[in-house]
């Protein structure tokens, strides 16, 4: 588990990259820039760590792009001491932006395989998330409701009524919505029963699966 000097050099481009690409908050650019992301990969992919592209990890899975890790932690707008719920724990790398962004987090995976290694790997880099749950992302995670906010992070065919309902008021669920390609989605809860929807441009994810555990 080394993170030498050429890794920070590599990490520090892949910040201005991010942010030529248009990504502005500070926090999400220095957990970029903090986060050893060639250790949440197997080692054959090394090299390509830090270029700002998705990849594969185990269980037929992958690691989100960089970009889009931290298009979505922008639109969570994470306040220190939030309790944010994250579906698709895969390696543990948003999961980590998400604890240098200060939340307590609570995180669902539906692959064994891939929970147990995370749950193995992040304590050991010093990320501890709140809970790690093996289970169905869908249904969200009712014992822990109200979260501050919510990310999903796998494209979901559709919006899960859970997730909504999790919310505080005032919360917000970022969201990829879609089949092959899907729109990111932001809902922010105005009141019980309403809520207000933006959409942010088209992104690929892997799909949000059901009934598969
Ligand atoms: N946040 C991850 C992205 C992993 S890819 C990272 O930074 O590495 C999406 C993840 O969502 C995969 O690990 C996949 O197994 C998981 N997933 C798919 N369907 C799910 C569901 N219904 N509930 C929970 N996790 C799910």
């Amino acid at each position: 588990m080394k993170d030498t000097f050429k890794h920070k050099g590599l990490r520090q481009q892949l910040v201005n990259v991010v942010k030529a690409k248009g990504i502005t908050d500070e926090n999400v650019l220095n957990a970029i820039g903090k986060i050893p992301r060639h250790l949440f990969m197997d080692s054959g992919f090394l090299d390509h760590a830090y270029q700002d592209k998705a990849f594969p990890i185990a269980a037929d899975q992958t690691i989100s792009q960089p970009y889009t890790v931290a298009f979505q932690s922008e639109l969570l707008k994470i306040k220190k001491g939030d309790k944010v719920l994250e579906i698709g724990t895969g390696s543990g790398y948003q999961t980590a932006v998400l604890c240098e962004l200060g939340a307590k987090v609570y995180s669902v995976e539906r692959q064994q395989e891939l929970f147990k290694k995370t749950s193995n790997f992040l304590p050991k880099l010093g990320y501890r998330a709140k809970k790690l749950v093996f289970g169905d992302g869908y249904k969200g995670l009712i014992d822990e409701a109200p979260f501050d906010s919510i990310i999903v992070t796998a494209g979901a065919p559709f919006v899960p009524k859970p997730l909504l309902s999790q919310l505080k008021v005032g919360g917000r669920l970022v969201i990829p919505v879609g089949g092959d390609v899907q729109v990111m989605t932001l809902f922010v809860r105005k009141g019980s029963k309403e809520f207000e929807q933006h959409e942010f441009g088209e992104f690929r994810f892997v799909p949000l699966l059901e009934d598969k555990n």
